[in-house]
């Protein structure tokens, strides 16, 4: 099979081209896997963190990506889930323990064996992959697979993170950052929440617009405040600046959920400028989303099939990943960037 590998870990401003074009033997799914010809699979920031080094992979070369949609096209001898030809996808988890307090609890996402799908194990930037079968997803109709394909990370991660909110109906919710998981929270939000008001914070006047296209009440930049206190707000900022600013427009008791895998160093002592009674002062509080569980997955499939959310996306081909990895980093164009192997 064709695949896109990465060899080592480099810098996308010094090597734009981390990923190289191989051929491998096609992988063999174990007596719980499935094998899947991969027809789409979701270009994302995390895949930078890990080219990068904020977030390496365990072990090199490997195949990154865990957006991956396709179709079964072999089962292991243990497997009987899925059947031949089913649409399945698999996001950023891959596996988990199944023994532990949080696997038995559906808090997966936070057991000590947690291994992710395109870091600990080959992901879906090639034609085939294997995965455990409890851990892929029967894809709705309504989804093409390009559609699709983004809707397994920053879709379900968002959903964990709206979810993680704990908002009531009529409470009004906080973006910090508006790309594609933020679009993505926008309409969950709007949907599951008629009567709240959204509240967004982006750097680009591009973004702001779009977010009041899609529904926010209002839109202002990074630092600005907000005309009402806010009871949770998620940010999908890689950076810190953001976090500070943000609680300020919390309400007493209000929840500030970053939903980012890692923090960028660059502006990490903007930290220094928090205030104490500004910022974390009347019960304010701060969280982290870590992964996914398989029911943010499911869930939030069935919810954007519901709505239905389609993600705006711009597709590459499986060879052009570097190119959409060098653009993801760079940010100029919005919309989810998806690559297409044929
Ligand atoms: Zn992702
Ligand atoms: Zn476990």
């Amino acid at each position: 099979m064709k695949a896109m590998v990465l060899n080592q870990l480099v810098s996308l401003q010094q090597d734009q081209t981390p990923l190289k074009l191989v051929e491998l033997p096609d992988p063999v799914p174990g007596e719980n896997e499935i094998l899947v010809k991969v027809s789409a699979c979701g270009v994302c920031h995390t895949e930078l963190d890990e080219i990068e080094g904020r977030t390496p992979p365990p072990h090199l070369p490997v195949i990154l990506g865990h957006q991956v949609v396709g179709r079964v096209a072999r089962t292991g001898n243990r497997a009987s889930t899925h059947r031949i030809g089913d649409r399945v996808g698999i996001g950023w988890i891959y596996s988990s323990c199944g023994t532990c307090r949080y696997c038995r609890s559906g808090d997966e996402n936070l057991c000590s064996e947690f291994r992710a799908t395109g870091q600990d194990a080959d992901g879906g930037y090639a034609e085939y992959m294997t995965v455990p079968e409890d851990f892929a997803f029967p894809i709705p109709d309504v989804f093409s697979d390009v559609e699709a394909a983004p809707l397994l990370c920053a879709g379900a991660i968002g959903y964990r993170s709206l979810r993680l909110c704990n908002l009531e109906d009529g409470q009004n919710l906080g973006l910090t950052g508006f790309g594609a998981s933020g679009h993505l929270v926008l309409k969950m939000a709007g949907h599951r929440y008629p009567n709240s008001k959204v509240f967004v914070f982006a750097r680009s006047p591009k973004e702001r617009a779009f977010s009041m296209e899609l529904g926010a009440v209002w839109a202002g930049d990074t630092a600005e405040e907000s005309p009402e206190k806010l009871a949770c707000i998620i940010d999908t900022t890689p950076v810190w600046k953001p976090v500070v600013e943000a609680l300020k427009n919390l309400e007493p008791g209000g929840r500030l959920v970053i939903n980012a895998i890692r923090k960028e160093e660059v502006d990490q002592a903007y930290l220094l400028q928090l205030d104490y009674p500004t910022h974390l002062w009347m019960e304010k509080e701060i969280k982290s989303v870590a992964n996914v569980a398989r029911r943010d997955i499911g869930e939030f499939l069935e919810l954007a099939a519901e709505i239905p959310i389609k993600p705006e996306v711009q597709e590459f081909r499986l060879e052009e990943a570097n190119q959409a990895l060098v653009e993801l980093k760079t940010q100029k164009i919005r919309g989810a960037k998806v690559l297409r192997v044929e």
